[in-house]
C-alpha cells in the first residue's frame, strides 16, 4: 500500500485545473535531465489519455539518450523554436511546471511563462518553491518529480488507465534522480512504485541499458580525460573538483548531457565525500555539487555560488572567470571542513 503523502486538497485543486483546461503546456528546466524529461513525458502521456491537447516545452535540448522515450520526438525545444513556443505558451489554458522551483531555472522561457494568462500548477521536489504558480505541489522529501507524478495520477484515480509508456517515463525519472537507486533511495515505498511500474510492462533492465549504456564515444573519452587530467583532490577534506572549459567542450565535440553524471564520479574514490564540477558556459561558470552524508552542499551553493538544491545535490553559477571561480571555491571550502571531515572519518572507520 502506498501512503497518501500529497495533501488531498492539492490533489483536488490540480484535478480541477486539469478538468477545466483542454490545452495544456508542460514546462521543465534548462539542461533537462532524466527526471525533467521523464516526469514531463509521463504527465503528457497521462493528459493524452484524458484527451487533452498537450505540448511539452523545455528551454534547451535534452541528451540523445532520452530520444527513445515515448513522446520525446514531440518535445519542443525553446532555444530552437522560440516564436512557435511563445505562441503556444501565450495561448494555452494551463501550464504545468515540473521539476524546478523558481522561474530562473527555465532561462529564456521565464518571462513568457510568467506573463502567460494561463493558470499554473507547479509539481516539484526542490526546496523553496517560488510563488509564480497558482497551485504549488512541493515535496522535497520525494526522490523525483516522476515519483510525484506517479502519486498524483494514482490519487486522482487514474492508476488503472496508466499506460506502459507513461510508466516507462516515470521509471526513467525515478532511476536517474536516484543514480539507479544508489543515493536518496532508502524510502521503501519507491520500490512499491517500481513494482507497480514493472506490472505495467516496464522493462527496467532494458531502460537502464538505453540510458546508461548509450553514450557517445566522445563523451566517454571526455570522461577519461577529466579523470586523468582535470580532477583535483583535496585530501585534507575528502573533497574533489573538476573543471571543464569551453575549449575542452569543443575539443570533445560536446553535446547536451555529455557531462551528466561527471560530478558524481569522484565520489567513487574511498574517502571522497564532496565533489564539485565547474563548467564554462557563455559568460558564466555553472557549478554542480554532490556530497554524501551530512554535508549540506545546498547551503554552500546558496551562500557562495548564487545557487541551491538538495542537501547532497546542488548547483550554482557565477559570472566570473574559471580561475576566479576556483579561487572562491578553494577559499570557501574550509567553511565545510568540520562536516566534511566528520563524514569522511565516519566512512573510513567502517
Ligand atoms: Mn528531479
Amino acid at each position: 500500500m502506498i501512503s497518501k503523502i500529497i495533501k488531498e486538497e492539492l490533489i483536488q485543486a490540480a484535478k480541477d485545473e486539469i478538468d477545466s483546461a483542454n490545452d495544456i503546456v508542460i514546462v521543465s528546466h534548462i539542461s533537462p535531465d532524466g527526471d525533467a524529461i521523464g516526469s514531463s513525458l509521463a504527465f503528457a502521456n497521462f493528459l493524452g489519455t484524458l484527451d487533452k491537447r498537450v505540448k511539452v516545452i523545455v528551454p534547451t535540448a535534452y541528451p540523445d539518450y532520452f530520444g527513445w522515450m515515448p513522446g520525446a520526438k514531440d518535445i519542443l525545444v525553446y532555444a530552437e523554436n522560440k516564436e512557435e513556443a511563445d505562441e503556444i505558451i501565450k495561448k494555452t489554458e494551463l501550464i504545468v511546471a515540473l521539476d524546478f522551483n523558481v522561474l530562473k531555472r527555465i532561462g529564456d522561457m521565464a518571462l513568457v511563462v510568467a506573463d502567460a494568462p494561463a493558470r499554473k500548477v507547479l509539481v516539484d521536489h526542490h526546496i523553496d518553491p517560488g510563488s509564480f504558480a497558482d497551485i504549488v505541489i512541493s515535496y522535497p522529501e520525494m526522490t523525483s518529480t516522476a515519483e510525484m507524478v506517479f502519486r498524483l495520477i494514482c490519487r486522482m484515480g487514474y492508476f488503472t488507465d496508466m499506460t506502459k509508456e507513461c510508466a516507462e517515463c516515470i521509471f526513467v525519472g525515478l532511476m536517474t534522480d536516484t543514480g539507479s537507486f544508489s543515493f536518496n533511495s532508502n524510502q521503501s515505498e519507491i520500490y512499491s512504485i517500481v513494482s507497480e511500474l514493472i506490472k505495467k510492462g516496464v522493462d527496467k533492465d532494458e531502460i537502464h541499458r538505453r540510458v546508461y549504456d548509450n553514450y557517445s564515444e566522445s563523451r566517454f573519452r571526455l570522461m577519461g580525460y577529466m579523470l586523468t587530467n582535470k580532477m583535483k583532490i583535496y585530501p585534507e577534506y575528502g573533497a574533489a573538483l573538476m573543471c571543464l572549459t569551453k575549449e575542452e567542450l569543443d575539443r570533445y565535440n560536446y553535446k547536451p548531457g555529455d557531462a551528466e553524471g561527471f560530478v558524481n564520479m569522484p565520489l567513487s574514490i574511498k574517502g571522497i565525500i564532496f565533489t564539485a564540477l565547474f563548467k564554462e558556459d557563455e559568460e558564466k561558470i555553472r557549478m554542480s555539487f554532490r556530497s554524501q552524508g551530512d554535508v549540506p552542499v545546498n547551503e554552500f551553493a546558496a551562500e557562495y555560488f548564487t545557487g541551491g538544491g538538495h542537501k547532497n545535490a546542488a548547483g550554482g553559477q557565477l559570472y566570473v572567470s574559471m580561475d576566479e571561480a576556483v579561487r572562491i571555491f578553494e577559499e570557501k571550502l574550509p567553511t565545510l571542513a568540520e562536516c566534511m571531515i566528520a563524514e569522511r572519518d565516519r566512512q573510513l572507520s567502517i
